[in-house]
């Protein structure tokens, strides 16, 4: 455990946060982790702050270790910016390399995800995800795939699949366009009518 635990605040080491505690409760490692950040720089005006605001935790889900869900609960300080001429009044400190923004899960476990959606599609990467301990619902395997599908420009796809499945317990579907030269999802989105179909390949006349 201490070794998990090394490698834990390693990762959290990078966004300057230093592991405090850690508490295994009812299958559930919770890692607690202080801020060691001293002053950030404003997103709006890159003007380096000391004045620390305020803080807040914020819970991460981390992919399971020996069969035990891992939540990472980080301390996040909040900088007053100091130049006057700033729309900026407070930011918070940066950890994207540990998380994106709104995530409520490491990019470790986002990447996981992903990965499993990537290969399966919602519902069968959903269900591989709870044998692996991955808690997760297919919805969110959509939004993972999603995301990552908005993060990048792609090439005009020539060839595409098209799939749906089943989200919330067959009250809702998904429908998912795949570029299947290059293997990746291009499109998720709610529904799986023809129209909406029809809509996006006129959009792709490629
Ligand atoms: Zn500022």
């Amino acid at each position: 455990m201490r070794q998990v635990l090394g490698g834990i605040d390693r990762i959290l080491a990078r966004v300057g946060k230093r592991v405090v505690s850690s508490d295994a409760c009812r299958e559930t490692i919770t890692v607690e982790a202080c801020s060691t950040v001293r002053a950030a720089p404003c997103p709006a005006c890159h003007r380096w702050s000391h004045r620390i605001h305020g803080r807040y935790v914020r819970r991460l889900e981390e992919r399971p270790v020996l069969e035990q869900r891992v939540v990472l609960a980080i301390e996040v300080r909040r900088f007053k910016c100091t130049n006057a001429n700033c729309p900026r009044r407070t930011f918070a400190e940066n950890i994207h390399a540990l998380a994106g923004r709104y995530q409520r899960r490491t990019r470790s476990q986002a990447r996981a995800l992903h990965a499993l959606g990537h290969a399966l599609g919602g519902e069968a990467a959903a269900r591989l995800a709870d044998a692996l301990g991955l808690r997760t619902s297919a919805d969110t395997v959509l939004r993972e795939l999603r995301r990552a599908s908005g993060r990048k420009r792609k090439p005009r796809p020539r060839v595409v699949g098209i799939d749906d499945w089943a989200i919330a317990r067959g009250h809702q579907y998904g429908t998912i366009i795949v570029d299947l030269e290059r293997r990746e999802p291009i499109e998720v989105f709610a529904g799986r009518d023809a129209i909406a179909v029809a809509a996006w390949m006129r959009a792709h006349p490629s």
